[in-house]
């Protein structure tokens, strides 16, 4: 089932926006507006079409690997839900492995997944943590991102400097001090 394509639809909207933000739709450098605005928006939404299992489409390895594996300083660029501007930063992910590891693009593809739908920094880190968990059956998982909030940096409390750090600790990582100490100095290192 193929879906709708609603980019005309959505551009009807963003035309009613800029009109109701006191532009005038129909002057020459916002005539196309609308629907790039549109395009735009599916693009950095188009997570939820998308489903774990075709997106890890069999990029799992058995390997006797069991050490904690780290990928560091994955880009993120998402939405927040509140007010549907820009929160960027990096997000840091470890597992423990027990039997299979995932392929390494496949991190970036399951943080690109979640982040490109709207979203609240907190839920984001936690579903990414239950993802990565439910694919490769890992001993434990950690996911930590940072980010920082349009928000927050452009309206409201105008605070240009701030980082939002949430983190999200399952099995060896919540149980065990010292595996989450490793992991969090293994982050630290630049
Ligand atoms: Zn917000």
């Amino acid at each position: 089932m193929t879906k709708p394509d609603r980019t005309g639809e959505l551009a009807g909207h963003f035309r009613a926006i800029i009109d109701g933000l006191g532009e005038d739709p129909q002057r020459e450098g916002l005539q196309n507006t609308p629907t790039r605005a549109a395009k735009a928006m599916q693009f950095l939404t188009k997570g939820y079409e998308q489903s774990l299992a075709d997106l890890v489409n069999g990029a799992i390895f058995e390997s006797q690997m069991d050490e904690m594996v780290v990928v560091q300083d994955i880009e993120l660029y998402s939405l927040c839900e509140h007010h549907l501007l820009p929160f960027i930063g990096k997000c840091h992910i470890a597992y423990i492995p027990q039997g299979r590891v995932l392929g390494l693009s496949k991190f970036a593809r399951i943080v690109d997944m979640y982040a490109r739908r709207l979203q609240i920094q907190e839920n984001l880190t936690r579903e990414i943590a239950n993802a990565i968990e439910s694919v490769t059956n890992a001993k434990g998982v950690a996911v930590v991102i940072e980010a920082q909030h349009m928000c927050m940096m452009m309206r409201g409390v105008e605070k240009q400097n701030s980082l939002m750090k949430t983190s999200m600790m399952l099995g060896s990582f919540r149980s065990s001090q010292a595996t989450r100490t490793e992991f969090l100095n293994l982050i630290q290192k630049r």
